[in-house]
């Protein structure tokens, strides 16, 4: 796979050096699992252009469905008129969204998304500030990049950053190296209340916001306990739950939703990606109760709920709902996780931990030299299997899509073995 240590092509100076990527592939055409460069190379994708083509490359009901939209109307734009893609949309939502969320907002990116929860917040508890956690990661919008923290890549050289954003310890990182280890959603939730009596007082907070699995922070799933202890920390101070499931919604986990592993209901749940397998689509879920009060026209977009994008979200949700998916999700998962937990028992001085639910599954190095997953990315490029490190720590995301087929799992596991071995001689 010579793409894999290709130059730059022509034209890429033309593009801003703020955006990095971690190859130089000039992609063609994508199909399933596989993407296939210009140069007619494939290339396994275990990355799903980050959680975001959940049913393949170009699955061909969302296809379908898109074709008969682009034949009728492409943009109709909400705050001048409803549209029938939308109104469905709604319809299926409701049906797979956790309890008791019954209305949505609609807009473009991830990013917009979480703005809209925290202005939904904000103006249904008339409070400022909003918590968030050690490792999240929200976005690059001024508010967004303000509450994440997974990395000061995001954020260094662009400060000020906006008020009202409070980062709670995230037991992941404030105890990682401690060795004997408390109740980690005990202690997260006993840190929650001391920043409540000395950083924000519950009168001034409107809500707090987690991401159910860790995505850009390192691929870290919920302690047990975590997701009920902050809804009961949420309700004994009168806080709203915000859940950004952007990275581990619409099925990635082997449920639709991550929160959907606990009976723990937000109110408010924040969904992009993956919804709409790669159209530009976001929102966020949450109750009339909160909606009702918000003035008409201070939501919106003009490219919020595009009918092209909606069109390809009720295709999406079709087949994410059709009978045994999810179940087969969650067994590709287990045998994914099955395969590198073989690998790491061959290599445990190498893999430290295989970890995650479904197909949200991250894999961290330990006693490796810095640097060692973002080497581990390019010799598996290399082999023509595409996957992304996370975190700060020395750790990857395998991510395929959730059509992925055993052989391709197996396919990758291959190709992620003798790249470690390449890796580690
Ligand atoms: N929240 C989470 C959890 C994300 O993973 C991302 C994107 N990686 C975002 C928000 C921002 O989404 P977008 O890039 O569409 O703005």
């Amino acid at each position: 796979h010579q793409g894999a240590t290709a130059e730059a092509p022509a034209g890429a100076e033309r593009i801003g050096a703020g955006i990095g990527r971690i190859s130089n592939l000039v992609l063609d055409r994508g199909e399933g699992s596989w993407l296939y460069t210009t140069d007619g190379e494939k290339y396994l994708d275990f990355s799903t252009g980050i959680g975001v083509t959940n049913l393949g490359h170009c699955h061909p009901r969302v296809t379908e469905a898109v074709r008969e939209q682009l034949g009728k109307l492409w943009h109709a734009q909400v705050n001048i008129a409803f549209h029938g893609p939308m109104l469905e949309l709604t319809k299926k939502l409701e049906k797979v969204m956790p309890k008791g969320l019954d209305s949505f907002l609609f807009v473009t990116t991830g990013s917009e998304a979480v703005e809209a929860a925290v202005k939904l917040a904000r103006h249904a508890t008339k409070k400022p500030n909003v918590i968030v956690f050690q490792g999240g990661y929200h976005g690059r919008t001024l508010l967004t990049m303000s509450m994440t923290s997974s990395g000061t890549k995001y954020r260094a050289g662009y400060g000020p950053h906006a008020s009202g954003v409070f980062v709670a310890p995230h037991p992941f990182f404030a105890l990682h190296s401690v060795p004997s280890q408390p109740d980690h959603a005990q202690w997260a939730v006993e840190q929650l209340e001391i920043m409540l009596q000395q950083q924000t007082a519950a009168s001034e907070t409107a809500a707090v916001v987690l991401e159910p699995v860790l995505g850009e922070g390192g691929y870290v799933p919920p302690a047990p306990g975590l997701l009920q202890g902050i809804r009961d920390f949420c309700d004994r101070h009168n806080l709203l739950f915000i859940a950004d499931e952007v990275q581990s919604g619409f099925g990635r986990t082997g449920r639709m939703f991550a929160v959907d592993h606990s009976n723990v209901s937000p109110d408010i749940l924040v969904f992009a990606k993956g919804v709409a397998s790669g159209f530009p689509l976001a929102g966020i879920a949450s109750r009339r109760a909160l909606t009702a009060a918000q003035p008409p026209g201070s939501q919106g977009g003009t490219y919020a709920g595009n009918a092209i994008a909606c069109a390809a979200a009720n295709a999406t949700l079709d087949v994410m709902m059709a009978p045994n998916f999810m179940e087969t999700v969650a067994a590709r998962g287990e045998h994914l996780r099955k395969g590198l937990e073989d690998l790491r028992a061959r290599y445990p001085e190498v893999i430290q931990e295989v970890r995650g639910p479904g197909l949200m599954i991250g894999l961290e190095f330990h006693q490796v030299p810095k640097g060692f997953a973002q080497q581990m990315v390019k010799a598996c490029l290399a082999r023509g299997l595409i996957l992304l490190p996370t975190g700060i720590f020395e750790t990857l995301r395998i991510i395929p899509p959730l059509i992925v087929s055993k052989e391709e799992c197996d396919a990758g596991i291959s190709i992620f073995k003798d790249a470690l071995e390449a890796c580690i001689k």
